[in-house]
């Protein structure tokens, strides 16, 4: 059930959290949102051997 899939279904949430938190509270709520998603996903992320899918195509502004 892990790969490639759910790599890209975690890193689209991440940037969907940061870009929540923008909306709310601008570059502290950005910064707030990545936060969450550095706590809340990111464990699970490291577990999966893929790269950044968002680096893949292009569309990552994180790395
Ligand atoms: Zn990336």
């Amino acid at each position: 059930m892990f790969g490639r899939k759910a790599a890209e279904k975690l890193d689209n949430t991440a940037a969907a959290m940061h870009r929540a938190g923008k909306k709310v509270g601008g570059e502290r709520g950005g910064r707030a949102g990545d936060a969450v998603a550095n706590a809340v996903i990111a464990p699970v992320r490291r577990q999966l051997d893929t790269d950044c899918t968002r680096c893949a195509r292009g569309k990552c502004k994180r790395h």
